[in-house]
């Protein structure tokens, strides 16, 4: 299955909670599960129906590749790469998705979403230890730098990105200099770490089936 494209505040709505897909507005009274927290369609005020096992793993699944906004393939293909790592493949799984470049850019804060961050690396404004690199899915090894691309320090929605996360703080396995735009991925994220809305037991479940 193709990575989605249509609009992602009903994804929320669906999974029945916020997924963080929009960046500055996610925080806002603008965000659509609040005004509206029920799912979309027609019969989204019905009472929802019980889940079957299989329904609620399903959904952990969807949910955490939606936060990701990775295609079905490529989520599973990471999925394998972790169940052949040592370590609880729940947390290998998270720290994998976490690695990614589009993450890292997102959560170093210069980018004010996952989709935002594929984007500016797609167009070349993100480097590796100093190279551009424009490859969402490549896996930052612990201890590289990621950096805005010299030739991209001054565009307005990098800028802008990096004024409004000053107030938050990085994540512990990240380290970022706001003033030089430079970030170091000092290693992968513990299960701690990490504030993500799901249960990756019912992941592991659902894959294992
Ligand atoms: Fe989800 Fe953000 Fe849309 Fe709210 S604004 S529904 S958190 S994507």
């Amino acid at each position: 299955m193709a990575r989605y494209t249509g609009p992602v505040c009903k994804l929320c709505r669906r999974e029945g909670t916020k997924l963080y897909l929009k960046g500055d507005r996610c925080y806002s009274a603008k965000c659509a599960i609040e005004k509206r927290p029920y799912p979309p369609g027609q019969h989204g005020q019905r009472r929802g129906r019980k889940l079957s096992d299989f329904g609620i793993r399903l959904r952990e699944k969807q949910k955490l590749r939606r936060i990701y906004g990775m295609s079905e393939k490529q989520f599973r293909n990471l999925f394998d790469q972790a169940v052949g790592q040592e370590g609880a493949t729940g947390q290998v799984f998270l720290a994998l998705l976490e690695s990614r470049l589009d993450s890292v850019v997102y959560r170093l804060g210069v980018a004010s979403s996952r989709a935002q961050a594929r984007q500016l690396i797609n167009q070349g404004h993100i480097a590796v230890e100093g190279k551009r690199l424009d490859v969402a899915s490549y896996r930052v090894k612990p201890g590289s730098e990621v950096s805005v691309h010299p030739s991209s320090t001054k565009l307005g929605i990098i800028r802008q990105n990096v004024e409004a996360s000053r107030r938050r703080k990085v994540g512990p396995w990240l380290e970022f200099d706001a003033d030089n735009l430079k970030g170091t991925f000092l290693r992968q994220p513990a299960r701690e770490d990490l504030v993500v809305p799901v249960n990756e037991l019912q992941v592991i479940e659902y894959y294992s089936r």
